[in-house]
């Protein structure tokens, strides 16, 4: 059954959220990013289970598909090169809307396409992993990994339209699933009590089989969607509030880079959230409690809920100070303030410093209480 919400956001573009959305793609598109051209974007895997169904309702003969090999490494100059050049050769010009079919790394490759050719043409997000549905589709942030590390060329660029079809998640692997419950915990740990708990009742269904299927995934995702929405339309260009989005991201950064990137995102920021929360209870910004609340969470989901204890304190710390929030030398923190609130921070940019002593003391008693640490 098709089902299709537009959502009331404060934002200047559309997100439809629904079921079997793909097959009205080009009815939507063609409402809210008219042109001349289309050029859809798809990573292979993605390519081969949805571009079919998603180019349906799109002008054959003034529409092409490109597709770049799926995962992380695409992100990359050389792919954006060959994007850039084959569209060009096909004669794209400003009159062309370009469509990002797939996970994050589409919509941030994809986007940085759209942002850089002929100095910005209309984009359309058609996220299909979770973690691009309730995240990376919104907010505008597009972008290409370098050697120095990832994220670090790019451009703000909003979409015209976002168009979320949870239908798609049917062919998305478990793992990468449970990846976008992680961050779907943390928009509700962040910013909504009654989504976190809410969430919270249906998460060892969602992480399970057929947790896709679920009728109140929709609605789910929509909840969080608006969060990350509100989150940003009070801060368009990352100069404050958008600091709360990266609550558990300095400790999953640290996972992440002393792993050199084999524990996956999504984990990370699992017991990212764990341990940040643990650290807020001892700086006394948050009652005692909440480490274990989200620790209930992330285990529900099936993700882990301490660090690696292949990884000393130390090594975790150390990788801390190469995070993006790290001003000067110090390592910023954007902490829980309770569930659904977060702290302010000393200069009320939604994040503070924190010394590496309470740092180590909070990866020690996560370590010591944690019950599926990462391995
Ligand atoms: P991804 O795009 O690599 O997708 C994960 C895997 O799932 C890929 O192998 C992909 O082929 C596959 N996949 C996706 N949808 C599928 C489907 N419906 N069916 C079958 N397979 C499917 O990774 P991701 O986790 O979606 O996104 C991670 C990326 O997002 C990172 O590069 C990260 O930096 C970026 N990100 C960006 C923002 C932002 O604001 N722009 C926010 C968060 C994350």
């Amino acid at each position: 059954m098709v089902s299709d919400t537009r959502l009331a956001l404060p934002l200047a573009y559309p997100v439809h959220v629904g079921r079997g959305l793909l097959g009205s793609l080009g009815r939507l598109v063609t409402e809210h990013a008219p042109n001349h051209r289309y050029a859809m974007i798809a990573d292979e895997a993605v390519a081969r289970h949805h571009a079919e169904t998603a180019l349906a309702g799109l002008p054959r003969e003034r529409t092409a598909l490109l597709t770049v090999p799926s995962g992380e490494a695409s992100k990359c100059r050389d792919e954006w090169a060959r994007l850039t050049d084959g569209l060009l050769a096909w004669g794209a010009g400003r009159d062309t809307t370009i469509i990002a079919l797939g996970g994050g790394v589409t919509g941030d490759l994809a986007g940085f396409v759209a942002a850089t050719l002929h100095r910005g043409v209309p984009l359309v997000q058609v996220p299909t992993s979770l973690l691009a549905m309730v995240d990376s589709s919104v907010g505008g942030k597009t972008g290409i990994d370098t050697k120095a590390g990832k994220n670090l060329v790019g451009a703000f660029h909003d979409p015209s339209l976002v168009v979320v079809d949870v239908e798609v998640l049917r062919t998305l692997p478990e793992g990468s699933r449970r990846e976008g419950l992680a961050e779907m915990i943390k928009h509700g740990l962040i910013a909504d009590a009654d989504h976190f708990t809410a969430l919270c009742g249906h998460l060892p269904a969602l992480a399970g089989a057929g947790g896709h299927e679920l009728e109140v995934l929709p609605a789910l995702i929509a909840e969080s969607i608006a969060i990350k929405a509100r989150v940003v339309a009070e801060d368009a260009r990352e100069s404050g509030r958008r600091q709360v989005l990266n609550a558990g991201h300095t400790i999953a950064h640290a996972i992440e880079h002393t792993s050199e990137f084999a524990v996956p995102h999504g984990a990370a920021v699992a017991v990212g959230l764990v341990v940040e929360s643990r650290l807020s209870e001892m700086l006394g910004l948050t009652e005692v409690g909440l480490a274990e609340t989200v620790a209930l969470a992330v285990r529900r989901a099936g993700l882990p809920d301490g660090p690696p204890a292949s990884v000393s304190d130390d090594a975790l710390i150390e990788a801390t100070r190469s995070d993006k929030k790290a001003r000067e030398g110090r390592v910023e923190y954007a902490l829980p303030a309770g569930l659904g609130a977060m702290d302010r921070g000393p200069t009320a940019r939604w994040s503070r410093p924190v010394s590496d002593d309470d740092v180590r003391s909070a990866l020690i008693e996560s370590r010591r209480t944690a019950q599926s640490p990462l391995g």
